[in-house]
């Protein structure tokens, strides 16, 4: 099926030449893909983590949200900074909208990092905040890639949502889930469907589904995975229950679905660094989701 699929992408290109150009190719057919380019998001983990950790309150975190509405305005999105307060703390949500109507498709990553990197093997690193190339930053590229190669006509409706706050939990003072929560609380009325992408840049990537996630959506998503080829990376076996971004939406009636690779023994210790992140696997990530978004209904 892969290599099919390659040789099928060939010859179309070839065709597409041959008839004037990609470019002029791609506005004749609205079907055809604008491909997910895995380096553009890996340069741009690799600008999150030069920020610095974003955890919320620092200049780091506020500098991520700055460079994301920039990003998205720039891929002609209709942008919002959603701001609120919870816990005492305040958090800001990054919106990004385009089409209207339904389906209505929410695709969501938390932007935050870690401020306590309290899983790792050195006691004395534990006060450290968490780097969070793969827990934050692989989210966030993968979702600002998509915004630059989703087609503007996707007859559908979409959200890309940048969560503040997913990550401080168990820590004196906050909870997990603030923006989401914040987030789902302040709709008036629902979307149809909710994908939360979280830790999916790990180099040796293995995504199983998730015990809590919409079950048709998540075979959906698998299925779409094994059509490119990535059956290796998107596991069709359940492994993990998680608490994630898509938890506030399933508690509001909302089917959702948590993408999360959670084989990760970097997780929220202060290893968890660029190195450890591909291209491949945020391109793995990224083709499926714009594939599955880019199905007819
Ligand atoms: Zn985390």
């Amino acid at each position: 099926m892969k290599n099919l699929f390659s040789k099928l992408i060939i010859i179309a290109c070839m065709v597409l030449i041959a008839s004037g150009g990609w470019i002029a190719g791609r506005g004749l057919m609205p079907g055809a893909m604008n491909p997910f380019d895995g380096s553009k998001a890996s340069q741009d983990v690799l600008y999150q983590m030069s920020l610095g950790p974003r955890v919320v309150g620092t200049q780091a975190h506020a500098n991520v949200v700055k460079w994301m509405v920039a990003e998205l305005e720039k891929a002609g999105w209709e942008v919002d900074v959603q701001d609120g307060i919870s816990m005492g703390h305040p958090i800001q949500n990054v919106i990004a909208r385009r089409g209207s109507g339904h389906p209505w498709i929410i695709l969501g990553a938390h932007y935050d990092s870690r401020l306590a990197a309290d899983q790792d093997p050195n006691p004395a690193n534990r006060i450290l905040p968490v780097p969070g190339a793969n827990d934050g930053a692989s989210g966030v590229a993968v979702l600002l890639e998509l915004a630059r190669v989703l087609p503007a006509n996707l007859n559908k409706q979409v959200w890309l949502v940048f969560f503040d706050a997913e990550d401080n939990g168990d820590i004196p003072g906050w909870d997990w889930l603030l923006g989401s929560r914040f987030f789902v609380s302040q709709l008036d009325v629902k979307p149809d469907e909710a994908v939360i992408i979280d830790m999916i840049g790990d180099a040796n990537l293995d995504i199983y589904m998730e015990r809590n996630s919409n079950l048709t959506i998540t075979q959906q998503i698998w299925a779409q995975a094994a059509d490119l080829g990535y059956q290796q990376q998107f596991i069709p076996k359940f492994k993990y229950s998680m608490l994630d971004d898509h938890t506030p939406f399933l508690k509001a009636g909302i089917p959702a679905v948590d993408i999360i690779d959670f084989d990760y023994p970097y997780w929220h210790t202060t290893m968890d660094t660029a190195d450890k992140v591909s291209a491949k696997s945020l391109k793995i990530v990224g083709d499926t989701l714009q594939s599955w978004l880019q199905q007819p209904e």
